[in-house]
């Protein structure tokens, strides 16, 4: 069977070995070395000043939306992933969907203005399968009215925009270290922050307010990466070159076995160095996406509809059209892509592509 993705598993002793440390301290969880060292690797790895490792990528947001105390409705997109748009309501405010960029399939920055009224407190935008939004509209438009700028960037893994770590850009960012993801931590993800004191605020948050044993700075939930989570992660990271080296290679075939079929692909913005984390696929018609999934489907192979449904169409969401978002969710296809997918199989699932068009 051959799935969407395949976590990258290193080998077991390398993990077991450093699982020992925690067995040899007896110490699980509550922010021991592991997590420490996990977050330092990450900053020189990432080139970030600063971040919080978590227990996985939506508690960030959820904590995002707490600590910067916003209320009211945010402005976000409805081609993400249901956490983005979940976070929002779990925090008792309201999402307003902009639609998305045709090429970049992120949220349209030229659509935001028109949607803010005098309850928008933020722009909550995902950069989707890591190509970044046109960070410096969003960042103009937020300074304009006042408004707080979180990025989920679950799938941003390694990605610099403009030469620098994505997760640099906004007031809070957010990633997934979710198993699915390009680096992970098994479940686990990560809040990044700037501004000494936000983080500091972010960081209460995450553990319970807790300001020592008896004291408590504020209300406070359970964020915390375990250090069984950060032993995975260790134990992954040193295999992130050869992870990206790998996948990069194998976007080049698909790339190169559809060249003659009119399927489009997702468009990077410029001056992104990608990190090659999905092979979206662009169908001209539903029926066509329909077909490919049943013809791959029988032969055990599982690409995955992401992202669909279009969010603004959640059982929980009060209805607004977005044709553009609600067009291209049902009509992309994430295609298998992992470290050293079988060749072979791709060119399976490409002449299946081409035999069912
Ligand atoms: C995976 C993902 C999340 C959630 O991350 P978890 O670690 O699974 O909680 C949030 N947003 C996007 C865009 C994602 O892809």
């Amino acid at each position: 069977m051959i799935n969407v993705t395949k976590t990258f598993l290193p080998p077991q002793e390398e993990y077991q070995a450093i699982l020992k440390r925690a067995w040899d301290t007896g110490w699980m969880t509550n922010r021991g070395v592991l997590v420490k060292e996990l977050e330092d690797q990450l900053k020189s790895y990432l080139g970030v000043n600063q971040m919080i490792a978590m227990t996985n990528g939506t508690l960030p947001l959820q904590i995002a939306i707490k600590a910067l105390n916003l209320e009211g409705e945010i402005i976000t997109t409805p081609f993400s992933y249901v956490a983005t748009t979940s976070s929002i309501v779990w925090e008792g405010c309201t999402p307003v969907f902009v639609d998305i960029h045709p090429e970049y399939l992120t949220i349209d920055e030229t659509k935001i203005e028109a949607a803010i009224t005098p309850k928008a407190t933020a722009i909550l935008a995902t950069h989707v399968f890591g190509n970044p939004c046109h960070i410096e509209a969003i960042e103009a438009i937020a300074k304009k009215y006042n408004l707080k700028v979180i990025y989920d960037a679950a799938h941003c893994f390694g990605v610099t925009y403009k030469e620098q770590s994505i997760f640099n850009y906004g007031d809070v960012s957010t990633c997934s270290f979710h198993s699915t993801k390009l680096f992970h931590t098994g479940e686990g993800g990560a809040i990044f922050c700037n501004d000494a004191h936000l983080l500091n605020s972010l960081f209460y948050h995450h553990n319970f307010g807790h300001k020592g044993k008896e004291d408590f700075q504020g209300i406070g939930i359970n964020g915390k990466m375990s250090e069984l989570q950060a032993a995975l992660g260790l134990s992954v990271l040193p295999y992130m070159e050869q992870i990206i080296a790998s996948r990069k290679n194998a976007i080049e075939v698909y790339n190169s076995l559809l060249e003659t079929i009119n399927v489009k692909t997702i468009t990077i913005r410029p001056e992104t160095e990608w990190n090659f984390s999905y092979y979206p696929i662009l169908f001209e018609e539903e029926a066509q996406l329909l077909k490919v999934v049943a013809a791959l489907n029988k032969k055990e192979i599982y690409p995955r509809r992401y992202f669909y449904p279009s969010l603004n169409t959640l059982p929980y969401i009060i209805h607004s059209s977005l044709p553009l978002s609600e067009a291209i969710s049902k009509r992309i296809l994430c295609l298998p892509l992992y470290y050293r997918v079988d060749e072979n199989i791709q060119i399976l699932i490409a002449n299946i592509i081409k035999s069912s068009l």
